[in-house]
């Protein structure tokens, strides 16, 4: 919710005083979670104040006013907005009551504008004032909220602190929160995954699950909306526990995470080191994982062998491995995996032979892709993906693909 203060009255303008109402609102306001995005002062006209609340309407829920609430000619506030959001102003029998008490007990004669301060707009919750004669009032229109305030700031504090602020309170408590949660999947395609939870998608109301495709990536944001903030979060934990009870082999993580980071993160927790030799990804693994703030603790290095002459001098590929099964194959993906991690002194090595196209290469299509797997716990192996789209796609898919079987290990 946020809220902008409208301050009304002349002398605000004529600079004969200072805006203490907005300020005083302000930090009040603020302790309490309402984000105050204006502050605006316009003098007692009729028109002027219209405009302030139209302005103010296109961008604030709640409007609160300070002024022109008295007796005079010149205090129109109430007045303007009964009449801009349709609400007749009706005497209220306390504050007319007060105000008689008022004048018997100062002994003074009441005169009928004096009256005219115990009008206040319909359905309005009336704020009592205990320190003078106009009381505030808090008024739901159709899309806003509207509180009015006299202007005195020794009736203004007192009314605020007392009537104000525990109604807003109690109308914070009861906005719905909207909280959400997005998790990230890889490895599996939209409509596999939809399918797996076809009947939480079709089921859902609240919470609602939304899935998402795009570069290679699914992803389900669940929205949860309660009265309360803590309900609205269990209600998001339990559909993302029922979710990952069926694809949780395919989640990495939540909201805007990648999964590079991911794999970054989890080589960091567990303290292991990582090398890559790159042929058909020239450097782009290791530049996600250089990306990552500390990555010195886990990446060792790499080796860009984009040529065959490459591969056989700088990662030790035997020559009888390229002539015999070429460069895109399964042997020529496992030895630049093992040898890098050898090389490299690292717990795990990860390679990448294949083509990214346009053209294909060694009698095999664009999308033929070998990625090679070392450990220094496990047998290596190699992974090979049939993959569609265009050159950068290609590339940009496999080095998450590495990612994903590295996470998986
Ligand atoms: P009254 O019944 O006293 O006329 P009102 O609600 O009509 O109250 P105004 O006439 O606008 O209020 O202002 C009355 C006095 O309140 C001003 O003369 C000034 O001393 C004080 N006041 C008004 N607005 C502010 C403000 N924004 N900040 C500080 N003081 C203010
Ligand atoms: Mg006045």
């Amino acid at each position: 919710m946020n809220a902008e203060i409208i301050a009304v009255g002349s002398e605000l303008l004529l600079g004969q005083i200072t805006n203490t109402n907005a300020q005083f609102l302000s930090q009040q306001l603020a302790e309490i979670g309402i984000n105050v995005y204006y502050h605006t002062v316009v003098g007692d006209n009729g028109n002027r104040v219209l405009d302030a609340i139209k302005e103010a309407e296109k961008r604030a829920d709640l409007l609160i006013f300070t002024g022109g609430l008295g007796p005079t000619k010149d205090d129109l506030t109430k007045e303007v907005i009964a009449s801009h959001i349709g609400r007749p102003l009706v005497y209220n029998e306390e504050a007319l009551k007060s105000i008689e008490n008022y004048f018997i007990r100062t002994k003074r004669p009441m005169t009928p504008n004096n009256k005219k301060q115990a009008l206040v707009m319909e359905e309005s919750l009336v704020l009592p004032n205990d320190h003078g004669m106009a009381p505030g009032m808090m008024v739901k229109g159709e899309n806003h909220c509207y509180i009015l305030f006299p202007g005195p700031p020794r009736e203004m504090q007192p009314m605020f602190t007392q009537y104000a602020k525990p109604a807003l309170l109690d109308v914070l408590e009861k906005v719905e929160k909207i909280e959400s949660r997005v998790l990230r999947f890889f490895g599996i395609g939209e409509s596999a995954l939809e399918t797996e939870v076809e009947d939480l998608l079709l089921a859902q109301q609240n919470p609602t699950i939304a899935p998402l495709a795009g570069d290679g990536e699914v992803t389900l944001r669940i929205t949860a909306k309660h009265e309360s903030e803590e309900t609205a979060l269990q209600m998001i934990k339990e559909a993302e526990e029922k979710i990952l009870r069926r694809v949780g082999d395919y989640f990495y993580g939540y909201n805007d995470t990648t999964i590079a980071r991911e794999l970054a993160e989890r080589l960091k927790e567990t303290s292991h080191t990582l090398a890559a030799a790159e042929s058909l990804t020239g450097g782009l693994f290791q530049s996600e994982m250089t990306a990552v703030p500390g990555a010195s603790t886990f990446f060792n290095g790499g080796i860009v062998c984009y040529s065959n002459q490459a591969k056989e001098k700088l990662v030790n590929v035997k020559k009888e491995t390229l002539t015999s099964h070429g460069a895109i194959s399964e042997e020529c993906a496992l030895e630049l995996a093992e040898n890098v991690r050898q090389l490299l002194d690292a717990d795990f090595g990860i390679s990448f032979t294949g083509v990214a196209g346009p053209d294909e290469a060694e009698g095999q299509p664009p999308g033929t892709v070998w990625i090679g797997l070392a450990s220094k716990y496990k047998q290596p192996k190699a992974f090979k993906l049939d993959l569609a789209g265009s050159r950068a796609g290609i590339r940009k898919r496999s080095v998450k693909y590495a990612c994903h079987y590295l996470l998986a290990e």
